[in-house]
């Protein structure tokens, strides 16, 4: 799937199908370099490459990335979706509960999908999202001190 690996943003939207435009190309390297944004980092991050850009248009283009396979959407339950730039291995993450920051759990095989369903109920499934929920480590120690 990456045989031949793009050497720019603007190529790898062009190889996506997408049109080059300097937010979309802001956009990526913002979800790239942060982690694990929510729309507002990401906004941010954008103007701070290209000047003003709307929220709409952040999210016209999270959205077009996301179709793209480009950008990958998480969303926790009861959390605001976050993006990332890591695609393509259905890695998992853990979020906490207290703070909501969120970090990658690696598959426990390494192959994508790493989860087989028990029963696929005739599906053809090519995805598993498994988050796990727990207290980082700054918010565990301050509940216990
Ligand atoms: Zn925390
Ligand atoms: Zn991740």
């Amino acid at each position: 799937m990456t045989a031949s690996r793009p050497t720019t943003i603007a190529d790898e939207l062009r190889g996506a199908g997408l049109r080059v435009t300097a937010a979309r190309v802001a956009l990526l390297e913002t979800v790239r370099t942060g982690d694990h944004l929510d729309v507002e980092s990401i906004a941010s991050g954008v103007r701070e490459r290209v000047g003003h850009v709307s929220v709409q248009a952040v999210y016209d283009a999270l959205h077009a990335l996301t179709t793209a396979g480009l950008v990958r959407r998480i969303e926790p339950a009861d959390s605001p979706a976050r993006f990332e730039g890591r695609v393509g291995d259905n890695h998992h993450h853990v979020v906490c509960r207290s703070c909501g920051v969120v970090a990658d759990v690696d598959c426990a095989v390494g192959e994508a999908p790493c989860l087989t369903a028990s029963d696929d109920n005739g599906f053809s499934i090519d995805e598993a999202e498994v988050v796990y929920w727990g207290l980082c480590p700054s918010c565990a120690t301050a509940g216990s001190s």
